[in-house]
Order: C-alpha cells, then structure tokens, then sequence
C-alpha cells in the first residue's frame, strides 16, 4: 500500500502538535515541534484562522497522520463507522484503535506505529498462534497477540498499556480484552469534527 515517505517531524509542524511519529526522539529536545512552533513552508510563520471546514479538515488530516494512513484507507474506516449503529465518532475510533499496528504500539512493542508496521511485516508477530503479516488486519474481542521472538523486540520505555488491553506478563501476551470508547482515547483528537467533515 502507498505511504507516505516524507519527514515525519514535517507533518507535526503541520499540524502544530507532537504526532509521536518517531519514537524516543519525540519526547527529547531534538523534536522539532518543541524547537519550532511555525508550520513548515514559506508562509509557515503566518497561521491563518481556520474556516469551520478548515479546523475539521485539519483535524481529519492529524488523525491520518497519527494511525499512518492515506485517504482512500482513512475513508474506508468512516464509511464502515457511518454505517455502524453506535456513535459514529467512537465506531471509528475502534476501528483504528483495533488495527494490528495500533495494538502492537500500545502494548508498548515498538517506538511508533509505523516500526510496528514493519515488524508485522516481517512476520514477528502472533495473533492467536498465527503468524500475521498485514499490519491492518482487525484485532476482535478475545484476541491473543504476542511477538514471535522476544530477543528482536524490546518494551518501549515509559509506556502506558492502556485499560481495554490486559498484559500476561507470565506468558508475555497482550490481549484484546474490549473495545476502547471516546473516554480511552489518548491522542487528543476530536473524531465528531472528524465525521461532521465526512458528513458534509
Ligand atoms: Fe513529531 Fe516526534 Fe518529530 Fe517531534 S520528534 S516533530 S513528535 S515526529
């Protein structure tokens, strides 16, 4: 799948707030949106006032930057959250937060959502017992997930196992134990802004 192979720090800038997109570097001096507050580009210093469509646009745009995704798979999440029958923002939120690459980075098993995308691909992943190799693949309630080889996979410091995954620490899994609500989310987002931008 295509994806986007620009500086990372630059879709920070962009947005204005730190996105983690690069591990440890994020929470040093070294990251870029501590070190420089403008967006990136000639007219970076001269932040405009957002329209309405501006402010939900943008903040469609932080949320694909976050989970690393492109438009076309972005839209494909809202599409299914529209057709849900919950609320549509949370419906959304589970579907991103139930991607292989998520759990993976919120059990704390890579730096960034986009090293656990390359872990997955080279197979150092289990879900169930089963070697699973698409970083999208949907993890369900009850799900299993673990790496294959502890010695190629380090716990990120300082990470914070959020409450709808229960770690075995004896037997070095994470499970899937229920979906995360809007109360559980971490990023800072706002997914109504995110829907009322799809819905227009
Ligand atoms: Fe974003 Fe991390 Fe770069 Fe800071 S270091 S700008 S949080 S990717």
């Amino acid at each position: 799948m295509a994806r986007y192979k620009g500086p990372k720090c630059r879709l920070c800038r962009r947005e204005g707030v730190k996105l983690y997109l690069k591990g440890a570097r994020c929470e040093s001096e070294k990251c870029a949106v501590s070190k420089r507050h403008q967006a990136p580009g000639q007219h970076g210093t001269s932040r405009r006032r957002l329209s309405e469509y501006g402010v939900q646009m943008r903040e469609k745009q932080k949320a694909k930057r976050i989970y690393g995704l492109l438009e076309k798979q972005f839209k494909l999440y809202v599409d299914q959250a529209l057709k849900s029958k919950g609320v549509t923002g949370e419906a959304l939120l589970q579907r991103l937060e139930s991607r292989l690459d998520n759990v993976v980075y919120r059990s704390g098993f890579a730096v960034s959502r986009s090293q656990a995308r390359q872990f997955i691909r080279n197979g150092l992943f289990l879900v169930n017992g089963e070697v699973k190799k698409v970083p999208s693949e949907q993890i369900s309630i009850g799900d299993i997930v673990k790496p294959i080889d502890f010695g190629k996979i380090h716990l990120r410091e300082g990470f914070v196992l959020p409450e709808w995954l229960d770690a075995n620490v004896k037997d070095k899994y994470i499970k899937y134990s229920k979906l995360p609500t809007l109360d559980n989310l971490g990023e800072n987002l706002n997914v109504q802004l995110i829907i009322e931008f799809y819905s227009r």
